[in-house]
């Protein structure tokens, strides 16, 4: 195998350069929305978490995963866009790569046995984004094969860099900067899986979408509030058809809660 020898550049060095290309994308009308992670921990919410450990639970990627912490961790991640069955991303390494991850919808049946099994557990959407329920639910979700997370199976990746590994350190630093995502906007692992959250709440969702009747919970939102938290349009619910949302900057708060686990 050859390696072309590059001179050492300083990763202070590659993200101005990585930044600059970006915000040359950016003012030709290209939306760029890079991972940012605040301290040490990449995710800190059930979603998060859950995406992560799924991907780490797999022994296709154990060995492959950690070299991509450290370049999620400082900002190498630059830009990360998230769409139905699709991620697609920018790396700065030794050069700009582009990343594209194909993940596969999630079946008919296989939705439908998941909601049937959740049935009456989750009350909101905002419960739902913010990982609150049962230990039962929580296991329901994350079960391999037959959770929200997909299997390596379902995943495919390629990367533009020279690196001929199965999985090299920029897919790894994607597949955390979805984890980090996700904690911010949890709901764009719905529409990664093309499915629409909706399914899974009680009563489908009634007391958010109608004005009428208010939600007893004081914690519950206003879909204004929800949309900018979780970077959802609430007026348009089906998956199919809010793409859109995956495009969005994400929120500058994290509205989600912290679970025990840190990573
Ligand atoms: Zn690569």
């Amino acid at each position: 195998m050859f390696y072309d020898w590059k001179p050492y550049v300083s990763v202070a060095e590659r993200r101005k350069k990585a930044a600059k290309q970006m915000a040359k994308l950016a003012k030709q009308g290209r939306p760029v929305a890079p991972v940012v992670i605040e301290g040490r921990t990449i995710t800190k919410t059930f979603w998060g978490n859950s995406w992560c450990e799924n991907l780490e639970g797999y022994g296709d990627y154990a060995n492959r995963l950690p070299r991509g912490r450290t370049y999620a961790r400082n900002g190498s991640v630059v830009d990360l866009q998230i769409d139905q069955g699709a991620i697609a991303a920018w790396v700065s390494g030794s050069e700009l790569y582009k990343v594209e991850v194909k993940i596969n919808t999630v079946k008919n049946a296989h939705w439908t046995s998941l909601v049937s099994d959740c049935a009456g557990e989750i009350d909101s959407l905002i419960e739902l984004l913010q990982g609150q329920f049962s230990q039962g639910v929580m296991q329901r979700m994350c079960k391999q094969q037959a959770g929200l997370f997909p299997t390596p199976k379902e995943i495919t990746f390629t990367c533009s860099c020279p690196d001929l590994a199965y999985l090299c350190k920029h897919v790894a630093a994607v597949l955390y900067g979805v984890g980090a995502r996700l904690d911010a906007q949890p709901a764009l692992l719905f529409a990664l899986r093309g499915v629409n959250e909706q399914d899974l709440i009680a009563k489908a969702g009634k007391g958010l979408r109608s004005s009428a009747k208010k939600p007893k919970s004081a914690r519950l939102l206003d879909a204004g509030d929800l949309s900018n938290v979780f970077g959802i349009d609430l007026a348009d619910a089906a998956p199919q058809k809010r793409t859109s949302a995956a495009r969005k900057k994400p929120p500058r708060k994290r509205g989600a809660t912290k679970t025990k686990r840190g990573r």
